[in-house]
């Protein structure tokens, strides 16, 4: 079901949560979790940085929060945080997120999920597969090592619901979620599609 073909608010003025399917085949891909071991010694935290050329990493800042980032130091340009040296500003030396107490924009919190391009299927982003957390030793399905994404996406009791689901070894399955965080994520979208199609 598309976004556009469902009604925003119900007869009260209430709004109506998007419906969203979720590919079970994708949150069961391995992957190990972002544990500071793991950083120091294995990733270094890849997923922070940008290759243009090589890997399309786009760093991308929804309008509500961009003088939240400005504030903290980051330089937003068409809804793309600017990372010279292919590199997120708010990377530090020792590949940790300098602003993950005062909040990672909402592109990074909800990494590595996605959504489709043209659709509403979550799934895990592609460039995920290139980093070395990808099934690797002590790899857990996306589900689990990534729960504190989809809680924010989904929040707990449905993430909990999700996890139940999952484990039973079900398939995919459809889920609601809030309208104003879909709305924010898709525009995140578009912000990338639109640099991408300026760097190609
Ligand atoms: S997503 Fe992967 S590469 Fe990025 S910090 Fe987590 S474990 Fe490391
Ligand atoms: S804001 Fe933090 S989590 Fe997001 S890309 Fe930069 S360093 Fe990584």
């Amino acid at each position: 079901m598309s976004s556009q073909s469902f009604p925003k608010k119900d007869i009260f003025g209430k709004e109506i949560p998007v419906r969203v399917k979720i590919s079970a085949k994708s949150l069961r891909d391995m992957f190990h979790p972002c544990t500071l071991g793991f950083i120091s010694k294995v990733c270094h935290a890849h997923c922070c940085e940008t290759s243009l050329t090589e890997q399309h990493t786009l760093i991308a800042i929804a309008p509500f929060e961009q003088p939240r980032i400005e504030s903290l130091g980051g330089v937003v340009k068409n809804g793309i945080l600017q990372t010279p040296n292919k590199r997120c500003t708010f990377k530090n030396d020792q590949n940790l997120c300098s602003i993950h107490e005062k909040g990672q924009p909402l592109g990074c919190s909800i990494s590595p999920f996605t959504f489709t391009k043209n659709g509403n299927t979550l799934i895990v982003r592609n460039r995920y597969r290139r980093l070395r957390c990808w099934r690797a030793k002590g790899a857990k399905p996306a589900y689990k090592a990534h729960r504190r994404s989809l809680e924010i996406l989904f929040g707990a009791e449905k993430t909990e619901e999700i996890a139940q689901h999952l484990d039973k070894g079900g398939g995919d399955l459809v889920v609601e979620m809030d309208r104003e965080i879909f709305a924010r994520l898709r525009g995140n979208d578009e912000s990338r599609f639109a640099a991408l199609k300026v760097v190609e």
